[in-house]
């Protein structure tokens, strides 16, 4: 049993990670400041023995007594890391300040939820780990994009100066039940307006791609990452089956059996053309490859969300 801080714990990943540590037998501390976060997510955690929720900013400095920490604070959808970008910046950068010097103090290992966002627009497909990224650093996502680059070089820094026990991840889309049905991402805003018979808002042409994993895959390679001692990463978690945002629609207006129409509205700036993991890497380090198709997981989305229209998802 082990002590672990993870930080955006009441998010929509990290709860999902808080509930697998209690389920192994790990002590947790979740640490968030509900920005983006919903005390929902971890309501059932509140009372365990093994679980405490500690509301704090990592943008703030924090004293705690841990042995490894999962760094998962900041927003990750465009609509919330946008809304107030300066503070996205913060976290990414002074809060990784702050969170590395605890792990640095505690002896902990620490993973940083990094994302393929550092790859930009990109003009390398798929991605993979050595390929440096095209992102514009004065455009609507650099707050994010830029903020998690810092991120991971600060991660190295500490790494190679000071010995900090690092691992980093790339997260690519991810999805599934507690994601927040307003975030503005096209999983949980497609489901919505489909369980709701709105329309289904297509940016651009829906020919830009994406590949989305879902939330168990993703939360089962991120601590194998953070188990094994050979490597700091970064390694690329996701799934590398890659759809465009027409064949999403397509899909979920099926499952949901909506006949709900598509209206296409403007593209937003820099939004990547496509998106693609190459997770050779994740298979030969972490023996991980995704095994939900997209099918499935939006079967399993789509009940949560159906739970929310109705009023009764947990
Ligand atoms: P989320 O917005 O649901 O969770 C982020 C959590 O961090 C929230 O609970 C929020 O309240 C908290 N938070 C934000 N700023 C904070 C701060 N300054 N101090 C303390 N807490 C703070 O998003 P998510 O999808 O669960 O993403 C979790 C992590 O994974 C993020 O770091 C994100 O960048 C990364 N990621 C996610 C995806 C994805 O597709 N879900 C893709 C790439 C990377
Ligand atoms: N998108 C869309 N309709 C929506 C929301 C998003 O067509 O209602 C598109 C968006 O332009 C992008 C893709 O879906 O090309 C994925 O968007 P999301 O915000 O989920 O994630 P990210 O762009 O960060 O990968």
């Amino acid at each position: 049993m082990s002590t672990i801080l993870v930080t955006g714990g009441a998010g929509f990943l990290g709860s999902h990670l808080c509930d697998r540590l209690i389920a192994r037998g790990d002590e947790v501390i979740c640490l968030d400041n509900f920005f983006t976060g919903r005390k929902e997510n971890i309501a059932h955690l509140i009372g365990h023995p093994r679980f405490e929720l500690v509301r704090h900013d990592i943008v703030e400095p924090i004293l705690l007594e841990v042995e490894q920490v999962y760094n998962l604070a900041c927003p990750a959808s465009p609509k919330a890391y946008q809304y107030n970008p300066i503070k996205t910046i913060k976290t990414s950068t002074v809060g990784m300040v702050n969170v590395l010097g605890l792990a640095k103090r505690c002896r902990a290992r620490i993973l940083q939820a990094s994302t393929s966002e550092v790859y930009g627009d990109p003009n390398v497909h798929p991605q993979r780990e050595d390929y440096w990224g095209h992102v514009n650093p004065i455009g609507p996502r650099s707050c994010y994009d830029e903020g998690k680059r810092v991120a991971e070089t600060l991660c190295m820094n500490y790494h190679q100066a000071n010995g900090v026990e690092v691992r980093i991840i790339r997260i690519f889309n991810t999805y599934g039940p507690r994601m927040d049905p307003d975030d503005g991402r096209v999983i949980s805003n497609f489901i919505m307006q489909a369980l709701r018979g709105e329309q289904l808002t297509v940016f651009g042409d829906g020919r830009q791609t994406r590949s989305f994993c879902f939330v168990s895959d993703l939360i089962e390679g991120m601590m194998r990452m953070m188990d094994q001692d050979a490597e700091v990463g970064p390694v690329n978690i996701g799934n590398p089956n890659e759809f465009t945002m027409l064949e999403l629609a397509e899909e979920v207006l099926e499952l949901t059996g909506s006949k709900s129409t598509l209206k296409h509205e403007p593209l937003p700036g820099d939004d990547p053309k496509q998106r693609c993991p190459d997770i050779g890497k994740a298979k030969r380090l972490l023996d991980w490859t995704p095994k939900i198709n997209l099918h499935e997981g939006l079967q399993k989305t789509i009940a949560y969300y159906r739970g929310v229209v109705e009023g009764t998802a947990k």
